[in-house]
């Protein structure tokens, strides 16, 4: 069985996820794409040899008969009108975060599927494939280092441009740490804070850079992530879990260990999108697995929203200064694992 997948949104990622499922992947094919921008969906299927349909609607491509399940990696304001069309149309859809831009958005999306009675979004975080952070989960499942206490984590890009704000260091950064630390912890947060240390003489003078968020857990592990995005060394990701009797870090990437000029030395990456490119793989194998089975089991719509509600209480806070609550609406059981 083949699984037929239409892609709303051909830039940067929708390619990539395009190339990812006709090149790497098995058991889908793109049978269909769409873009407000015309020329580059066909440039897309050219590009990649695709027998593909283009699209000048992304509603229509949903519609479509032979469109068994859909990829939403257009610009994430039309996100939410995408997936919500999907659901109702009973197809499986695969959504790039973030879910919806407001937590409101993601609550709509949370009641359509409920209402509609079976898992058909899973949304793009893909850290909790990735194979260190599964290594950290295991440690602390099984124990090893007993209970969790304290998350010390950085988030560093080398620079980012010019048309980056500090709000973005919570919404397109921050958000991948407020992802995976739920479904590393098994926890949701209760308070955040955002404090910031001296800033950085390399960034754009309108940026606060870097800055730390503080985060409070309901189970009470208290979270330290430091957000630097014009660190310069390097694209640098650290998950360091204190535990009561052990502490378990996420392993750096492969990289060779070199001697040589009097320095034991291995290379940092520079590029994020290097970090994660096995979890993308593997997060979309495991979409087009989990509708070959009938059963999603990515991340949540709830996921979506619990890591919006984070964000927004994040970015409140880094304008009051103050601790935020982030308060959640009640989980549906149909959420529950
Ligand atoms: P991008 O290169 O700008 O691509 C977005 C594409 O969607 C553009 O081609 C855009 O066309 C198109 N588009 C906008 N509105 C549309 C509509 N109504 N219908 C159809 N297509 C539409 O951005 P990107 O970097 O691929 O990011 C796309 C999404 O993926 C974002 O939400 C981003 O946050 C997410 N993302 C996630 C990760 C991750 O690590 N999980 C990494 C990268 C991106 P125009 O350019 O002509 O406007």
């Amino acid at each position: 069985m083949t699984i037929r997948i239409g892609v709303i949104g051909t830039g940067a990622i929708g390619a990539d996820h395009a190339r990812r499922i006709t090149q790497t992947l098995s058991g889908g094919q793109v049978v269909a794409v769409n873009d407000v921008n015309r020329a580059q969906a066909e440039a897309v299927v050219a590009r990649l040899g695709l027998d593909a349909k283009v699209y000048d609607n992304g509603h229509d491509l949903i519609k479509a008969e032979d469109v068994d399940a859909v990829l939403v990696t257009s610009w994430g304001p039309t996100h939410e009108e995408f997936v919500l069309s999907a659901i109702a149309a009973g197809k499986y859809v695969f959504c790039e975060k973030p879910l919806a831009t407001t937590a409101r958005g993601c609550l709509n999306i949370v009641e359509a599927e409920v209402a509609a009675g079976k898992r058909l979004v899973q949304v793009g975080f893909m850290r909790p494939y990735d194979k260190g952070y599964q290594l950290l989960k295991q440690a602390i499942d099984a124990g090893q280092i007993g209970e969790p206490l304290m998350v010390h984590c950085a988030h560093r890009n080398p620079t980012v441009p010019d048309g980056y704000v500090t709000s973005m260091a919570i919404v397109d950064t921050a958000i991948h740490e407020l992802d995976v630390l739920r479904w590393l912890l098994d926890d949701d947060y209760k308070t955040v804070q955002v404090v910031y240390p001296k800033r950085t003489r390399h960034r754009f003078e309108h940026l606060a850079d870097p800055q730390i968020v503080l985060i409070e857990t309901q189970k009470g592990v208290r979270i330290d992530l430091e957000i630097f995005v014009n660190c310069q060394y390097g694209y640098d990701i650290q998950c360091s879990v204190v535990g009561e009797t052990g502490v378990a870090n996420l392993p750096e990437p492969q990289s060779l260990l070199l001697r040589t000029d009097a320095k034991l030395a291995t290379n940092i990456l520079t590029d994020w999108k290097q970090r994660f490119i096995e979890a993308y793989d593997i997060e979309l194998q495991d979409f087009i697995k989990g509708i070959e089975q009938q059963q999603l089991s990515g991340p949540t719509a709830w996921d979506g929203y619990a890591a919006a509600v984070a964000a927004d209480a994040c970015v409140l806070a880094q304008e009051s200064g103050q601790i935020e609550p982030v308060v959640m609406a009640e989980r549906p059981t149909f959420y529950n694992k």
